[in-house]
Parts: structure tokens; C-alpha cells; sequence
């Protein structure tokens, strides 16, 4: 690619972990590639809980090598019911080596891992960045123009939309979005703390969200603590000494004394679905694509998921002389990403809501599916492999269903996001 050329095969929007880990793969798998990003630090102390083929994926694109030392092995994960209800769940928990694995994966602070992925898109030199961000995106017959806050002006057969929750190019895309804000809010922090965390996750179930103490390297954890918006702000209110005596009480003392460390943030929560993932030579990844509550860390697991399977998909495509951006190329994606994004949403809701639920019989069937879970191996040693990455991905084809799956069948199951028999589908409401 010339370096001054204006003319793109990919334009990836939006440096957020999802978009630079696109615009990487992207460049890697030979596309000439624009990001256009703001270069500015990590705004957030989140951290991620990188699960098994994330950290695959990154180590392909010469990232984690950058960064694995910097996180820390997530060895155990624990379930702890912390409702106080009559009906409780049993304790449940997970551990690697009954999967035969080293580790889960690895949790690690949004900004280390975004440190590393910039470093990496700076090697690359068919990656050419843009420190500035889309004005406008326009979807034409045979690419898409964008012009930029700065001035520039630059087209590309495809447009890889990563610019998060309020995507400029999904609305460019004219895809609607089911939007359902729910009455959770996340604080997260990181501690220190006196006992060490042996690897071991502990989530704790509270009648307002979960709770959960992941592990950093050394005697630190980071903790995402979903509330009821009052109790989030009251905690976000708290003073250092008080949130770590609040955080200790919360963790019932397993990691001893807790000390937090500075800064936090509140997060408000909602679930997205876009109707489609790819329209207009435009495709959805990361956050603008699907927005979920931060339950069985899978947010950022499957917007690496996204960059893997549209860089996949452009290698081959170029590699036939196609064009990125046909319609083919971008039903193709689509394919790929429905189901699992789908998917998860839906185990992800169901999950927050049994939790949430006042009704007995809402309790009762929480509390025997822990117990099951709990107690027969095969279906525990099922959830983990699933809750890893779907099991079917690595098998199934790049090309969407023709005789194997019956349109029909798989139009009612995952057809633009609807779900059959999702409750609160109707209380949802559709945005452009
Ligand atoms: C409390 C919490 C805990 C979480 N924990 C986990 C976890 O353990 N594991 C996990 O997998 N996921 C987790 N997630 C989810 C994960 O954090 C998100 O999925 C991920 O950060 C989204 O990354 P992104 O790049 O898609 O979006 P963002 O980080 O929002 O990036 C979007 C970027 O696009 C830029 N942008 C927007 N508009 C434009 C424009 N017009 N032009 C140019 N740039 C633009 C923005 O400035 C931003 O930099 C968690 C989420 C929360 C809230």
C-alpha cells in the first residue's frame, strides 16, 4: 500500500481494546488498513478476564508476549450464593485442571493490554493510523467514505465500526438496536489485600448483582461490584477507608484485610443487540455490536471473537481478488457472529435475572440448576468449555447455513436478534 494513498481496503473506527485488536489482525492478514482513533490514555481502571482463545488470539497477533506478564492466572472460579434468601444456591466451583487446563485465562487491566495492543498497531506498516475520528461515514455502491473531525477525507471497500455503545457506524449502517437499560450499575476498583488470592475468582451472588474479586499479579484483585443504582453511588461516595472496609465485609474476609487502591468508576448497565452485525460495507465489533452486564466476563471475549472472525474472513477474501465489502463477504460475518454474540446475551440476562428475581420458583429453579452444576462432573465440565468460547466455532464453516441448517430454522432461532419466548423483548426499545 502507498503510504500517502487515501483509498483503504479496511478502515477500522474507534481504538477502544476491540478496534485496535481488529485493525491489528486486520493489517496482519495483509489488508491495507486505516484506523481512525484518538490517541489518548485508557480513561478506566476495568480490567478484562482474557478466556482461553482470546489469549490464543492475541498471542497470533504478537501481543500478549507484551503483556502476560502483567496478569494474573485465573486458576478457580467461585460462586458463593450471598442473597441471605431462604432459598439458597449451593457453592459452586470450577477448576481448570478438571478441563485439563493450565489456566481459565488471565485477567489484566484494560489499560496495560491497550498499552501493548498500541504498541503492536505502531509495528505494522500497512496500518496507517488517523489520530483523530470519523465525522461522518458514508456508505457508498463501492466503498465507504469517511471524513474525519481533522479534515481528512479517505475511503475503504469495508468499514470496521468499533467506536463503542453510541457507534456513529451503526447508525451510518441504518442498523436499529434493541436497548434495554437495566437497574444495575457496576463500581470497579482494585484492592491489595493481606491473604493471597491463590488464582481463585470468587464471585458473590447479592440480591442486587453479583460481586466479583478477580485476581491481579500479587497480593491485588480487581472488583466489579453490581448495584442498585442508590447503592452504587452511595459506594462510589465512600471514602477510601470506607469502601475497603465495605469491600472486606462484602468478600466475608477470604483475601484478609482489604485496602483499595486509587481510583474507580461507576458504570451504568444495559443490553444491546444490534438486528444485524454487518450492512453497507459496514461491520459491528466490540461494544457496537453487543453491549452486556459484566457477569461471566464475556464483553471483550467476544469483541476479540469479532476482530478474529472479520480478519479471517477479509484474509480469504482478498486472497480470492474479492471485494471485502460485497454483500457476500458481509453475510458471511453476520453468519459468524450471530449465534454466539446471540447466544451469550441470552444465557448472560437469563443468568442476571434469576438473580434479581423475588419469585420462589424463580429462586428454586436458580438453586437446583447451581446444585446440578455443582454436583454431576460432565455438565460442570460442560458450562466451563462453553463458558470459555462455544464449543461449535472452531468446527463450524466461515459460510452461512445452506443444507446442514434449515434457513428456516435457523431464522427462527437467532433471526435479527429476536429471540422466541424472551420476555422482556417487547419492553425494549428500538434506536437506529
Ligand atoms: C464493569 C465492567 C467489567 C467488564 N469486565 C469484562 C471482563 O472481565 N471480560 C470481558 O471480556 N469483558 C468485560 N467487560 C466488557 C468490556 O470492558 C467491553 O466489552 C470493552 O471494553 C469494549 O471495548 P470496545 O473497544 O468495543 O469499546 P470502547 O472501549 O468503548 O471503545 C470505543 C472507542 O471508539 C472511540 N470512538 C467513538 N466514536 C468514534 C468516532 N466517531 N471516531 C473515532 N473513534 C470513536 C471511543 O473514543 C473509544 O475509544 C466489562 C465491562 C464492564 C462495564
Amino acid at each position: 500500500m502507498d503510504d500517502g494513498s487515501l483509498f483503504y481496503d479496511v478502515a477500522v473506527v474507534g481504538g477502544g481494546p476491540a478496534g485496535l485488536t481488529a485493525a491489528i489482525a486486520l493489517a496482519q492478514a495483509g489488508a491495507g488498513t486505516a484506523l481512525i482513533a484518538r490517541r489518548a490514555p485508557y480513561a478506566d481502571n476495568r480490567t478484562t478476564a482474557l478466556l482461553g482463545s482470546s489469549v490464543d488470539f492475541l498471542e497470533a497477533i504478537e501481543v500478549w508476549p507484551r503483556c502476560r506478564d502483567q496478569a494474573a492466572a485465573l486458576r478457580t472460579m467461585r460462586l458463593v450464593d450471598d442473597t441471605g434468601r431462604l432459598i439458597r444456591a449451593p457453592e459452586v466451583k470450577f477448576s481448570c485442571e478438571e478441563i485439563g487446563l493450565e489456566a481459565f485465562g488471565y485477567n489484566i487491566e484494560n489499560r496495560t493490554l491497550v498499552a501493548a495492543l498500541e504498541q503492536r498497531a505502531a509495528e505494522l506498516i500497512n496500518l496507517r493510523r488517523f489520530d483523530d475520528e470519523a465525522d461522518t461515514v458514508t456508505p457508498e455502491d463501492s466503498a465507504v467514505a469517511v471524513h474525519t473531525s481533522g479534515g481528512t477525507s479517505l475511503s475503504a471497500r469495508l468499514v470496521v465500526g468499533a467506536d463503542g455503545r453510541h457507534s456513529l457506524c451503526r447508525e451510518a449502517a441504518g442498523i436499529e438496536v434493541s436497548q434495554r437499560e437495566l437497574k444495575q450499575f457496576a463500581l470497579t476498583f482494585n484492592i491489595s489485600h493481606s491473604r493471597p488470592h491463590h488464582n481463585v475468582s470468587t464471585e458473590f451472588h447479592t440480591p442486587e448483582g453479583p460481586c466479583v474479586f478477580v485476581p491481579l499479579p500479587g497480593d491485588r484483585s480487581s472488583v466489579v461490584w453490581v448495584a442498585s443504582p442508590k447503592q452504587a453511588e452511595r459506594l462510589m461516595a465512600f471514602s477510601d477507608e470506607e469502601l475497603s472496609e465495605a469491600a472486606e465485609r462484602q468478600s466475608h474476609s477470604i483475601l484478609g484485610r482489604v485496602t483499595v487502591q486509587a481510583g474507580r468508576n461507576l458504570f451504568p448497565l444495559a443490553i444491546e443487540r444490534p438486528r444485524q452485525f454487518a450492512r453497507k460495507r459496514i461491520v459491528l465489533v466490540g461494544e457496537a455490536a453487543h453491549v452486556i452486564p459484566p457477569i461471566g466476563a464475556q464483553g471483550l471475549n467476544m469483541g476479540l471473537r469479532d476482530a478474529a472472525d472479520v480478519a479471517d474472513i477479509v484474509r480469504e477474501v482478498l486472497g480470492a481478488n474479492h471485494d471485502p465489502g460485497a454483500p457476500a463477504a458481509l453475510l458471511r460475518y453476520d453468519f459468524k457472529r450471530r449465534a454466539d454474540v446471540m447466544s451469550r446475551t441470552f444465557a448472560i440476562d437469563l443468568a442476571n435475572r434469576s438473580l434479581l428475581s423475588d419469585l420462589l420458583p424463580m429462586q428454586s429453579l436458580r438453586a437446583a440448576g447451581m446444585h446440578l452444576l455443582g454436583s454431576i462432573g460432565p455438565l460442570r465440565r460442560l458450562a466451563m468449555r462453553e463458558g470459555l468460547a462455544p464449543s461449535w466455532r472452531s468446527s463450524r464453516s466461515n459460510n452461512p447455513p445452506r443444507k446442514e441448517i434449515p434457513a428456516a430454522l435457523f431464522k427462527v432461532a437467532f433471526s435479527r436478534g429476536d429471540f422466541p419466548a424472551w420476555p422482556a423483548i417487547q419492553a425494549e426499545r428500538k434506536v437506529n
